[in-house]
């Protein structure tokens, strides 16, 4: 294991590592946040260099928050548009405004997804905190906060706002009041699951063209839209000089945007430092049950041993008595790391690695860090606990997560890991085989649009080009490959 009692990472490892290839920006204080530029002490290399173009694009975004910010003099003038129902002449600045909404996993994908929408489109991202976005995550932009100013005049309509809110985009469609004459200051896009056909307009070339000019955007989703940004043609090219390796838009973005505050990073430390540093090798297990009633279940413990072994994941053990057993040193050591809002299924794993020897000679040790019995969403600690966990399974070296979870999602994109996947039971029945391997370690979008806004009809969007394709998880959602 490595010495982390006395890291000076400032002088510890080369910059380049540090700063994660340049994806992060130099010049932050780093006391204030110690993840920003520890973790890469964690992990080991992204294989996944971001390219030149995607740096320098980060480096001008940095530079276009910084002068339209919360605060600044073109964020002030901004902010009187909205006393207006449409703008006379452009502003300086555009704004999209990112509504917390939903769990903490479906968060993290929906943030990186607006915030490449905001990319592509020039405009400044500002993240509305909910109830703990500021207790989770640090500040990713110098010098000035991402953070949607708390007297923000629109914030207390967000909780109410859906598919038949005024200024939503789709029930303007639906009910012909877009006019092309008059720039509206605001309009509200539902990118959530349950959206309807007009709301998935957004997904078309024409409409973002009208979307473009509005200066202020709120937008509530709890998918990860990104594999569709793909099917715009006013974005794809824009999107290749970006991520010329397609299957790294989350790994890039979640590690550029995603760092744990100094008390989720403690949780993340100790934990690895106490459990898993001094491991040879480090396996996760991320098991999401969607079941209804109180587990642990019997298939998915089975559909767990199944996979492990058959993708010799973890060893099998001896049952049979043991007599005399050849001592072989030096031993193997496998940590597995499993995250569960139930404990049984590492209880189980743990038992039995106790109670009998491996027929390879490793010596499994499974850990569990909280079990948090179900979702919850108003304590505090609570996420940031799934937060630490999510982190803990990307600096595993082998991942195995359940379908349909984004929990798993933001493991495998932070890690730069293609997972092996719990395929989803049907009726209480282990599936077979249990697990298939990730084609790409890009995050599933749950509800894409089937529209081709050219020919006016539906489509399979996920059978159009080569690297946007059905996922493995769920058949009709959509993944980068
Ligand atoms: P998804 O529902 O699996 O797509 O993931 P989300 O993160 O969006 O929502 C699930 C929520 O349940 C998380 O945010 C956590 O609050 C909680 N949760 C689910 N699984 C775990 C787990 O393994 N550990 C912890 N600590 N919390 C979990």
């Amino acid at each position: 294991g490595r010495d982390y009692s006395n890291v000076t990472v400032t002088n510890d490892s080369n910059d380049s590592d540090r700063l994660l290839g340049g994806l992060l920006a130099t010049g932050f204080d780093e006391a204030s946040c110690l993840s920003r530029y520890q973790s890469p002490l964690y992990r080991k290399p992204s294989p996944y260099k971001p390219s030149p173009y995607l740096l320098s694009k980060l480096r001008s975004y940095e530079t276009l928050h910084k002068r339209c910010g919360p605060g600044t003099e073109p964020y002030k003038k901004a902010l009187t548009q909205l006393d207006q129902e449409h703008i006379d002449n452009n502003g300086e600045c555009k704004y999209v405004v990112w509504v917390s909404f939903s769990g903490l996993g479906n968060r993290i994908l929906s943030l990186a997804s607006v915030f490449l929408y905001a990319l592509l489109t020039d405009r400044v991202l500002l993240v509305d905190r909910g109830k703990d976005m500021e207790d989770l995550f640090c500040e990713p932009f110098p010098d000035i906060s991402w953070l949607l100013p708390l007297d923000f005049p629109l914030t207390s309509q967000f909780d109410g706002l859906n598919q038949d809110s005024p200024r939503c985009y789709g029930h303007m469609l639906k009910n012909q009041v877009v006019g092309n004459d008059k720039t509206l200051s605001h309009l509200y896009l539902h990118l959530v699951h349950d959206y309807g056909d007009h709301d998935k307009m957004f997904f078309c070339q024409g409409d973002q063209t009208f979307i473009g000019k509005v200066p202020w955007l709120v937008v509530k989703t709890d998918n990860y839209f990104v594999p569709s940004l793909w099917l715009i043609p006013g974005f794809d090219e824009e999107l290749e000089k970006l991520f010329p390796q397609k299957e790294t838009v989350f790994h890039h973005l979640g590690r550029y945007l995603f760092h744990p505050t100094n008390q989720v990073w403690g949780l993340v430390t100790r934990y690895y430092e106490a459990y898993l540093s001094n491991a040879d090798e480090k396996i996760g297990i991320q098991v999401r049950v969607f079941d209804v009633g109180a587990g642990p279940f019997q298939h998915v413990m089975d559909q767990i041993s199944s996979c492990t072994r058959k993708e010799k994941l973890l060893p099998d053990v001896d049952t049979v008595i043991e007599r005399s057993r050849r001592v072989t040193t030096p031993k193997k050591h496998k940590a597995v790391l499993v995250t569960s809002l139930n404990s049984g299924y590492s209880e189980n794993l743990k038992s039995m690695y106790w109670e009998y020897p491996t027929l390879t000679g490793e010596i499994i040790g499974v850990h569990q860090p909280s079990q948090e019995g179900y979702q919850q969403t108003e304590k505090k600690m609570h996420n940031g606990k799934a937060l630490a966990e999510m982190y803990l399974l990307s600096m595993t070296d082998s991942l195995v997560t359940s379908a349909w979870s984004t929990f798993g999602y933001v493991a495998q994109g932070l890690g730069g890991l293609k997972p092996w996947i719990l395929y989803k039971p049907e009726n209480r029945t282990a599936p077979d085989p249990a697990c298939g391997r990730a084609m790409s370690m890009e995050p599933c979008f749950h509800a894409p649009p089937f529209y081709d806004c050219k020919a006016k009809t539906g489509v399979d969007t996920g059978k159009l080009v080569p690297h946007v394709r059905h996922c493995e998880d769920m058949s009709w959602g959509l993944k980068l490959v």
